[in-house]
């Protein structure tokens, strides 16, 4: 207790670790931190854990190993009244808005369900719901509609602003946008980008491709069956990847840049994502990598330092010792 608050970290995640049945390591000792206003990237493909990741954050499922810490509180032993700050301030937005908002409810009452539940008063939750929709773009007068009745994306503008109803510091988005029309998409992107410049949010911004976070993003973490195999800093991550499944994704992304087109070549990776209960030996990479031989099956390699500033865990990547 002797650190001020402004060393500790937001978030701490420290091989957090989620098994499904004695089988599915859905999540793998993962460790990361994340500072107040900070947006971390957590980027991989489908099935490779990232939802399980942002479900046990908040608590909606729970750790088979490993801690997660709000402010330098660990969630896992925080007593209820400090629990239920901590919820506070973690809100979750979910990927698709047709089924996370309940088709039966305003969207007043969809708003105001946070509200009541912390015991806001009612005046204030009125004043409230009007102010969290002009805060997301919509109408106030529209509070009294069903979700039916709104776009995809607006109907994510009312999963943001309910989010948004008490205040957090952090919310993590499922992949916010991958549902929605690709010209609703940057719409919504700015808007996000704007809330967080005005509120001082923190993101745990989960996308599969890196496309979504090549911009939004000030420190990227990429995921594979269940691990983090590299993390750094935006400009690292995107200028000088390490590990060939960055590589990989980074090739995916179209290059806008004339001048930068001709040095990429598209990598496009062989097989499926291998299955989270029987992964491979040694690298869990290696069934899809073209660098992969003897030790690669042998040794697992561990994330660590490498020579250009990230983390990877790779064993080809020179590391910052070398
Ligand atoms: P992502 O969000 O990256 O697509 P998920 O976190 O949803 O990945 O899933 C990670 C792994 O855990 C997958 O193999 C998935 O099948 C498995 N999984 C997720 N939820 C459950 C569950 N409730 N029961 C069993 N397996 C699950
Ligand atoms: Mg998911």
């Amino acid at each position: 207790m002797t650190r001020s608050s402004s060393e500790t970290p937001l978030l701490t995640v420290d091989r957090l670790t989620k098994r499904y049945g004695s089988d599915v390591r859905a999540v793998d000792a993962v460790s990361f931190t994340l500072q107040r206003g900070e947006t971390l990237g957590l980027v991989g493909e489908s099935g490779c854990g990232k939802s399980t990741t942002g479900r046990c954050i908040i608590g909606l499922e729970r750790l088979t190993a490993g801690t997660v810490a709000f402010e330098g509180h660990d969630v896992g032993s925080a007593r209820r009244a400090e629990l239920k700050l901590i919820r506070r301030n973690l809100q979750y937005v979910f990927q698709d808005p047709y089924s996370s908002l309940n088709p039966l409810m305003t969207i007043q009452a969809t708003l105001e369900e946070p509200l009541l539940l912390a015991g806001v008063r009612r005046r204030e939750r009125r004043d409230r719901v009007a102010e969290l929709m002009q805060l997301v773009g919509l109408a106030p007068e529209h509070a009294n509609r069903f979700p039916h009745e709104f776009s995809g994306g607006q109907r994510q503008r009312i999963g943001i602003a309910r989010a948004l109803a008490l205040n957090p510091k952090l919310i993590i988005l499922d992949e916010p946008v991958s549902a929605l029309d690709v010209s609703i998409q940057a719409q919504v992107i700015n808007l996000l980008e704007d809330l967080q410049d005005r509120l001082g949010l923190a993101y745990l911004f989960v996308a599969h491709d890196l496309s979504v976070v090549s911009h939004t993003c000030d420190r990227v973490a990429v995921m594979y069956l269940g691990r983090i195999v590299e993390i750094g800093t935006r400009d690292e991550i995107f200028d000088h990847p390490t590990h060939p499944y960055t590589q990989a994704l980074l090739s995916a992304i179209p290059i806008h840049d004339p001048d930068k087109r001709g040095q990429r070549r598209r990598i496009v990776l062989s097989g499926d994502l291998p299955n989270a209960a029987n992964p491979p030996s040694g690298c869990r990479f290696r069934t899809r990598c073209w660098k992969a031989s003897e030790i690669c099956a042998a040794t697992e390699p561990i994330l660590e330092p490498k020579a250009s500033g990230q983390q990877a865990a790779c064993h080809f990547a020179p590391s910052k010792a070398d």
